[in-house]
Order: structure tokens, then sequence, then C-alpha cells
């Protein structure tokens, strides 16, 4: 008889915290695949560090192959599949088309940005989800420094220095926060014509509030914080056209800017309607145990799958890293119950004991077991989360180095566009 096989798609918080687990938890006869179209996880609540050039990019990423002893990793980008025959459908880099036959399926694809049909809106803005998009709008936030410093007309510099986001989630609200702080560090030591011309922040959101992740107090305190800073909250407001100098709102507003990041939320990643799996509101729709309605061998976790919320009966689970890595430690226990044929399966259960967000440079709100704190203290709270949280020794000493060398020197301001581009050999 073949050895049984666990397939992993997604190499993100679900996917590796469930490979970490399954590697603990199955009989060593248990082949395990991961299937991931990179070859590390993205340490996304630190991507604002990134962004802001307190974090170096490669210290918030984590090589998969230096944590998963047992795990077979494979690079591939996954395309779909037949669940009826057990089959997962992929890319391999070279292009060629590969499929793993499985007998469990863990899908962990996590999500992408959700974007809408504005006018201008996916040839003038950038996103906030990935490495190379963080690392692109600090590019961008340098040159428009860079071009605003050469400008002798004031009025076409306050052009190059506004920056506008749309969209108040984690990604949205803590980008902001921490390249407007830098956007500060700079302006102060570096830039005297833009320090002139002053700079504009705007965040805008269609919603009645900011941070749906959090508990409405804690969200309007980290609202004040921000307007206190100097950012522009509009709530409640559409964005309607976006150009390459300007955005409209629904408001009618035009705000004359060049710089538009979108945050305005995530949506499932499309693999999960190849799968023709059940969705709910394009998630896959899971039971409370992470199995996929429907299906014994197929498991869907994370931003991906529809799991109810036991916090919020009625409602699935919120996007969050949070919610993923436990979800994952369960879905190890879960699957490797169900490959032995014995014990029962567990259900979800998590209630958050507390939220916070980083506003900068030793700046964050968070609450904890109902505590609100700002600043300093809760900056700290959060350090310390993550350096929990974030696997490995070694990355643990990284962002320790670069927080320490950060807490004590500016953030430099070179642009580094070019890295990984060069340009053609030359004749
Ligand atoms: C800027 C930012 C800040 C955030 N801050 C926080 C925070 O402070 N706290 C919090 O709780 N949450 C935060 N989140 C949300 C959090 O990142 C997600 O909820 C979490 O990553 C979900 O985990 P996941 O495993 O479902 O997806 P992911 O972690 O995104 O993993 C999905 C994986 O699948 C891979 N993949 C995708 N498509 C394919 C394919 N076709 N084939 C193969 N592999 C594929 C991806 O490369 C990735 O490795 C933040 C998100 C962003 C963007």
């Amino acid at each position: 008889m073949s050895a049984k096989h666990v397939v992993i798609a997604g190499g993100g918080f679900g996917g590796y915290y469930t490979a970490k687990t399954l590697e603990r938890t199955l009989p060593p006869d248990v082949r395990i695949t991961l299937v991931s179209d990179v070859n590390y996880l993205l340490y996304t609540p630190l991507l604002p560090g990134a962004a802001a050039g307190s974090l170096e990019p490669r210290h918030v990423v984590v090589p998969l192959r230096e944590r998963l002893r047992r795990v077979d990793l494979r690079l591939a980008r996954v395309t779909g599949g037949d669940p009826g025959r057990r089959e997962l459908e992929a890319t391999l880099l070279t292009g060629s088309p590969v499929r793993w036959r499985y007998d469990h399926l863990v899908i962990a694809l996590g999500s992408v940005s959700r974007t809408v049909p504005i006018p201008g809106l996916v040839e003038h803005a950038i996103g906030f989800k990935t490495l190379p998009e963080a690392i692109a709008l600090r590019n961008r936030l340098v040159r428009q420094l860079e071009s605003a410093e050469a400008l002798d007309e004031v009025e076409l510099r306050r052009e190059y220095l506004t920056f506008l986001f749309v969209g108040a989630g984690y990604a949205g609200l803590e980008g902001l926060a921490e390249l407007q702080d830098y956007a500060i560090d700079a302006l102060r030591y570096y830039y005297p014509r833009c320090r002139e011309a002053g700079m504009r922040w705007v965040l805008v959101d269609a919603a009645a509030r900011i941070m749906p992740e959090m508990k409405p107090a804690l969200a309007e305190f980290t609202a004040e914080l921000l307007r206190e800073r100097g950012v522009e909250i509009k709530l409640e407001t559409q964005v309607k056209e976006v150009t390459d100098r300007s955005v409209t709102l629904s408001t009618g507003e035009e705000i004359p800017c060049r710089t538009v990041c979108w945050t305005a939320g995530v949506k499932a990643n499309p693999v999960a309607e190849r799968l023709g799996l059940p969705l709910t509101e394009g998630r896959i729709s899971c039971t409370e145990h992470l199995r996929v309605i429907g299906y014994d061998d197929v498991w869907a976790l994370g931003d991906i799958a529809a799991v109810p919320d036991p916090a919020r009966p009625g409602y699935p689970c919120p996007p969050t890293a949070q919610h993923a890595i436990r979800q994952a430690k369960l879905m190890g226990e879960n699957v490797a119950a169900a490959l032995a044929g014995t014990g029962e399966l567990k259900p979800f259960r998590f209630k958050t004991l507390g939220a916070f967000a980083e506003l900068g440079r030793q700046q964050g709100v968070a609450s904890i077991k109902g505590i609100r704190v700002k600043g300093f203290p809760a900056w700290v709270v959060g350090r310390f989360y993550h350096l929990a949280w974030m696997p490995g020794v070694r990355r643990k000493a990284r962002l320790i180095a670069d927080w320490t060398v950060d807490f004590w020197f500016h953030r430099d301001t070179a642009e580094l566009g070019q890295l990984g581009h060069p340009p053609p050999l030359a004749d």
C-alpha cells in the first residue's frame, strides 16, 4: 500500500503553521508536500516596517526551507484541481504543468487585493499586500520627495507631497502611519524645500469607521491619534476617479495628488472558485472543524476560508493572521486525527485577548483585556508580540538588530528601485 499523502496549498501563515504542526502530529510514513508560489512566509504585520525602511525587507520573510525539515516544498503556482479525483493542479517555475494526488488537501492560498472598477485605479494606484508592493511604495515616496525638492512652484510641490490611502484596515492604517512617520523624519533632516511646502496625508474609507478588525472604541482612539498627527480621515467616502495627478472623491472633492495606495479590503484567492468547492461570499465554506462542507478529505483555513467565527455567531472569521495561525494549529491536529481514523475532530475556538496597531516609530495603540494604551508602551507590546510569533531565533535576532539601529539613527533615503532590475547589457 502506498504511503498516505497530505498536500498543503499555500505557504503563508495558514500553510506554514499547518505544515509545522503536521510535522509533529503525523506518523513518519505519511508524506507532506507544501506547494507555494514563493519559498518564504511573508510576515505581513511587519510589511509597514519594511516599507518605511526600519526593517530590512529580507528580515520580514521566513525562508520555508530553513524552517521545515520533513515537508517536501515544491515551488509552483496552483491553478485548480479536481477534488472528486483527489488531484491538485499547478504550474512549476519552469512552466510545466504538474498534478499531485493526495489523501488530504489543505487549502491555505490566502487572499488578493479587492479592486473595484474605478477609472484610472489600476493604472495609477499601488497596492500594499506583497513585499514588492511595499518596497515600490517606499521608492515612490522617496521619488516624490526628490521631485518636489527640485521644483520651484510651491503648489506643484504640494501635489507631489500629497499621499492618499484608500482603505482603513490594518494594511492601510499601519502603512500610512509608518510611511508618514518616515516622511516626517526625512523632511526634518534632508528636504528643506519640501518642509516649506508641507505634506498632506489623507485616509479615505467607504465605511463609517476605521479598523473593522478592532473594537469600535480602540478604532476611534486610533483615529483621534492620527488626526492629531495631521492625517485627514474621510469616512463614508468613496474614490470615483484616479488620474496621474489627482483623485476625485464621492463628495465631489478633487485632491491633487501623485501617490495613491489602494488597501480597500481583500477577497479570497480566485483559485477558490476554480476548485469547484462550495463558497460563502467567495471564500471556501468550512465547518467549525475546518473541513470544507461536503468533503471528508479537503480542508481550508485563513483568508481563503469562511470558517464560523466562535466570537461572532453567524459570521465567518475575519481575515487576520491571528486567526490563520490558530486555525493552522487546529488543522494539524484534525488532519492527523482524520488520517488515523480515531480521535474526534476538535472545533475552532478562539477569542482574541487584545488588539494593537503600530503607527510609526515608537508609536502605537493597543487594547489588552479591555485596557487601552497608546504611544511607546503600545509599541513595545507590539514588538514583544511579533518577536514571540516570528518563527526562528535567527529571524528574531535580525528583527532586534534592525529595531535597535532604527531606535538610534535616522532612516535612510536612498531610492533603490532598480534593485533586482538591472539595465540591459550595453553593446
Ligand atoms: C500590510 C498588511 C498588514 C497586516 N497586518 C496584520 C496584523 O497586524 N495582524 C493580523 O492579524 N493580520 C494582519 N494582516 C492580515 C494577514 O496578513 C492575513 O490575514 C494572513 O496573512 C492570512 O493568512 P493566510 O495563510 O490565509 O494567507 P497568506 O499568509 O497570504 O498566505 C497565502 C500563501 O499562498 C501563496 N499563494 C497564493 N496564491 C498561490 C498560488 N496560486 N499558488 C501557490 N501559492 C500561492 C502566497 O504566496 C502565500 O504564501 C495584514 C495584512 C497585510 C496585507
